[in-house]
Formats: structure tokens, sequence, C-alpha cells
């Protein structure tokens, strides 16, 4: 464990960055805003022939998944060696973070990635660990259990394996004079928790035990489909909300460790692009705010813990209280800053490489 401490010198939090490719239709005409120089240093170009060099812990422009992951992956190892992590994909919508994080059948992203490595690792260690699978979304400032199917609260009469079916997760009965719908309700009501370890947790999660990579690529699947999205100017699919994976590894009779479970969580954030150009009214504008206000707060974390402050400002949103306890001194953090290649967008990379100085 030690050695491993003094191996790691690059410290607990690295940001990379990811440009997306131009799509056959830009390609056409398109004129390229950002220049990957080699691994590390990527240059923006501002017009009249001026330029602004930014330095990453890795760029990666043309790569492939595999590429990408091969440099993700010591952070998804080192779980196994007692560290709690996060992965956050960052950026304008439209840039590629569901991409990097879910990616495409043909080519996986992160998460199955890192899915199929844990399983590997646990099966390779002298250790038995028990995995568990939680998916959770946050939208307006709420918690929402992306487990816990939200067609089945509007659906009128409430089936009611639904309420039996997730109350076996919970290990909760329903009391007989409850309303079946009040109690789904309360099932899918979310609260952060802090235990006096410090450790998080969060009320109601379900939380399910995976025993293979297909069990839980099948969750996986299922949140997906759940994540609510919804259409705003920028994009008709964009997606307004931060979606969180959690996969735990608990660890039995191993006293060698520094705890008996490690978490991981994969973030695909929410767009980063400001509210204004979105031209966006009412709820589109609420939930533009929401991810905005959000968005600094994780910045501003982020920004502290480099910057070793004594305070760190982890109450200013749910997003950094839910990863109060994966953000910090015993943990790995790994901030994918996804740009648009595209002239067109230079505002929003520009604001986008300006948050990852701020978190380096
Ligand atoms: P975001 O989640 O940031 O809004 P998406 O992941 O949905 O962005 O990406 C937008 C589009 O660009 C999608 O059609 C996606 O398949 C494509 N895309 C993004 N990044 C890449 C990449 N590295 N290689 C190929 N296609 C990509
Ligand atoms: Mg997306």
């Amino acid at each position: 464990q030690l050695l491993h401490d003094l191996l790691d010198l690059k410290g607990n939090i690295r940001v990379f960055c990811r440009v997306r490719p131009f799509t056959l239709e830009e390609s056409i005409g398109g004129i390229g805003a950002v220049v990957a120089l080699d691994t590390s240093n990527l240059l923006l170009k501002l017009g009249d022939n001026k330029t602004k060099r930014y330095t990453f812990d890795y760029v990666f422009q043309g790569s492939s998944q595999d590429g990408v992951f091969s440099e993700v992956e010591p952070v998804i190892k080192s779980v196994l060696d007692g560290y709690n992590a996060c992965i956050f994909a960052y950026g304008q919508t439209g840039t590629g973070k569901t991409f990097t994080m879910e990616g495409t059948l043909d080519s996986p992203g992160i998460v199955p990635r890192t899915i199929e490595t844990l399983f590997k690792q646990a099966l390779d260690s002298n250790h038995t660990f028990l995995i568990t699978f939680s998916m959770l979304e946050i939208y307006l400032g709420n918690l929402k259990d992306l487990l816990v199917p939200q067609a089945a609260r509007a659906t009128d009469p409430l089936p009611p394996w639904s309420v039996n079916h997730y109350a076996n997760y919970h290990s909760v009965k329903m009391p007989a004079d409850l309303d079946a719908e009040v109690f789904f309700f309360f099932l899918c009501s979310l609260s952060i928790q802090t235990d006096p370890k410090g450790g998080i947790g969060i009320e109601n999660l379900v939380s399910i035990q995976v025993s293979d990579f297909n069990q839980a690529l099948k969750l996986y699947r299922l949140g997906c489909q759940l994540r609510s999205t919804a259409s705003t100017n920028s994009n008709t699919t964009s997606s307004r909300s931060h979606c969180m994976i959690r996969i735990s590894m608990t660890c039995f009779n191993a006293p060698e460790r520094r705890r008996e479970t490690n978490k991981i969580w994969l973030v695909d954030l929410g767009g980063s692009e400001r509210v204004m150009k979105t031209k966006a009214w009412g709820r589109r504008l609420d939930e533009g705010k929401a991810i905005n206000l959000s968005l600094s707060a994780l910045g501003d974390v982020i920004h502290a813990l480099q910057r070793k402050k004594s305070h760190i400002p982890y109450r200013n949103s749910k997003l950094t209280q839910v990863l109060k306890d994966s953000l910090g001194e015993d943990s790995k953090t790994l901030m994918l800053v996804h740009v648009s290649p595209k002239e067109e967008d230079l505002c929003e990379t520009i604001c986008s490489l300006n948050f990852a100085a701020r978190v380096k």
C-alpha cells in the first residue's frame, strides 16, 4: 500500500480533455477551433492568429474508447486498493459526455468497461467482494432513483407488484393501513445521511447486489432507459440532469484495508452550457440554473481540495453532498472535460477549459 502511495506521484485529482470529432455533416466546411498538440497540450485558436494553450493530464483527440479507457483504468483499479473514486464527464451538451460514459453497443464507454474491470479484478484478488449497484439522477436539486421505474408512479392504479418488488430491496414491509401510492412515494424519496465516521449514505436508494457483469449491465440499461431527458433549444435530447452510478465493493475479513467498503461514482453531468444561450424559459430555465449552480459548486469543491483549503464547501449542492466521502484526501478524482471541435462553439469551449483550469 505504501509503495502504491509513493509511486502515485500524480496526486489524487486528474483532469483529462476529450475533443469530440467532427461529424460527417460538420466536416464539410467545418473549421477546427481546437487542436491537440500532443497528449497533454491543447491549442485553442482564437482568431486573428491568436492562440491559447491549455495543459491537461491527458488530451484525447481522435482517440478510441479503448484508448480513453486505458488512461482511466488506474483510477478504477484504485478502488480495489482501498480508495473511493469519482469519474466525471463534464461539458457542453453534444460534446460526447454520454458517448464517453455509456458509449454504444459497438463501442462501449467507461461505465460498462468499469463494471467488467471491477468484476475481473475482484475474481483475481485473494479476497471475496460483495458488489452492489445503484443509479440515480439529480434533477432540479432532487435525487431520483433510476432503478425504480418512474412510470410506475404515474400508473393508476399502481401495480401492486412494483411496491412489493421495491419494498423487498429495502427490506421493509408496507404498513397495512398505508395507501400503496403514498408508500411508493416514501420508497422513492431519497435523503442524504452521514454516518458517525463521516461516510455518506443515501436513505432509500435501491442498492442491488450483483454477482456478475451481465446482471450489473442489465440494471445499468434499465437505469439508462429511465433517465429523464427533456428538450431544450440547444439539443432536442439534451439531458438536464446529472446521472450518477454507484458501484460499492465490500470486502470482509481483510483487516489491512482502510475501509470495509469502497465505492466508485461514475457521473454523466448535466450540460454545462450557460442558461441564457439556450433561450430557455420556465422549467427549462430552472433546469439550466440548477445545473449551472451544482457544476460551479463541484468546481469550488475540487478547487478547494487542490489547494488544500481548510474549508471545503461540500454543502452548496446536492451533488457535492452526495459525493462528500468520495471527493477528498483518501479518494481519486478524474474529471473528463469534453469540448466541441467547432469554431461556433468557441465561447462554450473557453468556459469548459476555464473550468478545467480551475480544478487542475
Ligand atoms: P452529450 O452527452 O455531451 O450531450 P453525446 O454523447 O450525446 O453528447 O454526443 C453527441 C453526439 O456525438 C452523439 O451522436 C455521439 O455519438 C457523437 N459523439 C460524441 N463523441 C464522439 C466520439 N468520440 N466519437 C464518435 N462519436 C462521438
Ligand atoms: Mg448526454
